[in-house]
């Protein structure tokens, strides 16, 4: 079991070893922007590894009560071996008592025998009728005949019934205990084995997760990798005969752009650029179903769907399709060379194709939570992670859109 954590753990090292390595060949060029993706991979995994570490405390309590079944079960077979000794014991001594009882009894047959032939009392009709030895016993206190040996052999022989009564009686007290605890036992190997398997399918459903999530997050740095390569290409082959300017320029084709959602304004921002590590937007969080527009003027050179493996949800809970990365996403390039990018949009919404003209404040989709967000949509919760995430790209670089709205 904890090698299987191990494994998993050493099997998440390798991936990342594999995505930072990925990370560098794609975007040497820019030495800022690797280091932002390294932190970015290096925080995903801590994230991994959080919530393996909660995992593996459930894993650990599962195996506390698993071993608090086994103590259980292992006193009770205690308990049982204890209790088959002392019936052993016990048959041991009803055997010795009985044969005792039985050599008296045939003594007192015969003397019984020479008393009657003698005698003029009907003795023997006497024990016939007699309810219990005790009673045939103080009949024959009545009897002077009766000798002293007569009566102790009988006196004996009532004790030796009494003991071997007792003796019964304890023994079918021990096996009835024995019945009880085997039935105990039963119960508790029965929960000892269900608290196995449930510890099992968690482990099972633990590795699975974390591979799942460490696969989404390495598909994840593919896909933005290809997109910003991409849109470098796009931005390279659309260059304005006069730059515009960057970050720190303010040259007035910067300016200009509106808020993405009507209505809102860069003070309903949730998650600013670089707001963790990697992060080279801005989030507008909630406001699913909502209109998104175009920030600027311009030209629609991406409008596409990334299918993967995440799962998006109706209203209603039922499952409309699977995405990855940006999910449903679109790019604006600008007059001015810049792109605008919206991510994560409705299922389905989209309303423009590469190659169309747009205006600013026109609809391009709406707000959704397709592709990688967090919390990952579920049945129960299927607007879950829901937000608009903006990107302004300006000579192919990221820049902080709060900037410039
Ligand atoms: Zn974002």
């Amino acid at each position: 079991m904890k090698k299987m954590l191990k494994k998993t753990f050493i099997l998440l090292i390798a991936i990342t070893i594999i995505v930072t390595n990925t990370t560098l060949a794609v975007s040497q060029k820019d030495s800022t922007d690797l280091q932002n993706k390294i932190n970015e991979a290096k925080d995903d995994l801590k994230d991994v590894n959080n919530n393996k570490s909660e995992a593996e405390k459930q894993v650990d309590s599962l195996q506390s009560q698993i071993d608090k079944y086994q103590s259980s079960i292992d006193s009770l077979n205690d308990k049982l071996d204890d209790l088959n000794n002392s019936i052993e014991e016990n048959e041991a001594k009803l055997k010795e008592k009985q044969k005792e009882y039985d050599e008296n009894s045939e003594l007192l047959d015969e003397r019984l025998i020479t008393i009657y032939e003698a005698g003029t009392v009907s003795y023997l009709d006497m024990l016939l009728t007699s309810s219990s030895l005790v009673e045939f016993i103080s009949n024959y206190y009545l009897i002077t005949e009766l000798t002293s040996y007569d009566l102790d052999l009988l006196e004996q022989m009532d004790k030796e019934k009494k003991e071997i009564e007792e003796i019964k009686q304890t023994l079918e007290n021990d096996k009835k205990e024995i019945e009880n605890l085997k039935s105990e036992k039963e119960q508790k190997t029965k929960e000892l084995n269900s608290t196995k398997k449930e510890k099992e399918g968690y482990i099972d459903e633990l590795s699975g997760e974390a591979k799942q999530l460490q696969e989404d997050i390495a598909q994840f740095e593919r896909d933005k990798a290809a997109i910003d390569k991409r849109l470098e290409e796009i931005a390279n082959a659309n260059k304005p005969s006069k730059p515009s300017g960057g970050s720190g320029g303010g040259s007035s084709s910067s300016k200009g752009y509106i808020c993405p959602i009507p209505g809102l304004s860069k003070a309903n921002i949730t998650c600013g650029f670089y707001g963790y590590s990697g992060h080279g937007g801005v989030d507008f969080g909630g406001n699913y179903g909502k209109s998104v527009v175009a920030a600027k003027s311009g030209k629609v050179v991406i409008s596409e769907t990334l299918t993967g493996n995440i799962p998006n949800y109706d209203s209603n809970g039922n499952k409309i399709g699977s995405y990855r990365s940006y999910g449903e996403y679109i790019a604006i390039l600008h007059d001015d060379g810049a792109i605008t990018l919206y991510a994560h949009g409705k299922p389905g919404s989209r309303k423009v194709k590469v190659g169309q003209k747009v205006k600013q404040g026109q609809q391009i989709m709406n707000v959704g939570n397709t592709g990688n967000v967090q919390p990952r949509p579920t049945p129960s919760n299927p607007r879950g992670g829901a937000h608009l995430h903006f990107e302004i790209r300006i000579n192919g670089v990221r820049v902080n859109p709060e900037k410039y709205l």
